[in-house]
């Protein structure tokens, strides 16, 4: 199997961009870029699948902390959403507010600056299409007494085009509406979505 194929599978059956998780990946992305860093270009852990248009924005820009460590979140070693949060008003995305360091995560701001996640527009048209349709998955879902677990999980699966919902496992989303409701009339329902996404 080629490189390019081996990471498609690795990135799913939707073969999403593994930053933005919107555009189609089409590239081989390295991580630690190859210049100024070709000793890691063939390392498997540097490579991951992304779209041309992350591929131009990220280049060779690369920040690194104080400790010479990655300041671009690396989809394939963490939860993005310990790093980012997602902006219901405006589908874009922010920086996740750290409660540790009463500041937003710099791994957040700096992931946001350089992959221009808060400026994108098809990015935000097609997480907007995305977040619609999982509130109308649950809003139909809270009008009945009773929810099938599972039914539920398997729908909001369906429509999650760009892994939004880890955002409401992990992430604020779990305090909005509907999710909140779903959270409180339903937890045991809630318990088995948030199962199905860990
Ligand atoms: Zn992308």
């Amino acid at each position: 199997m080629t490189v390019l194929k081996t990471l498609k599978a690795m990135a799913g059956e939707r073969e999403r961009c593994m930053y933005c998780g919107d555009s189609h990946g089409t590239d081989i992305e390295h991580f630690w870029p190859k210049t100024p860093y070709p000793g890691r270009m063939f390392g498997w852990p540097n490579m991951l699948l992304c779209c041309t248009e992350c591929g131009r924005f990220k280049g060779n820009l690369f920040p690194l902390d104080a400790n010479g460590l990655p300041l671009l979140v690396d989809p394939t070693a963490v939860n993005p959403w310990d790093f980012l949060d997602f902006n219901p008003d405006t589908y874009n995305f922010v920086a996740r507010f750290d409660l540790a360091t009463n500041a937003p995560s710099l791994h957040g701001v700096k992931t946001v600056e350089l992959l221009q996640l808060d400026r994108r527009e098809a990015l935000e048209a097609g997480y907007r299409k995305t977040h619609k349709r999982i509130l109308i998955v649950v809003e139909l879902a809270l009008q009945e007494d009773t929810i099938d677990a599972d039914a539920l999980c398997e729908q909001l699966d369906e429509v999650d085009d760009h892994g939004l919902l880890g955002w409401y496992r992990y992430g604020t989303g779990q305090n909005l509406s509907p999710f909140c409701e779903l959270r409180a009339k339903h937890p045991e329902v809630w318990a088995a979505c948030v199962a199905v996404l860990t």
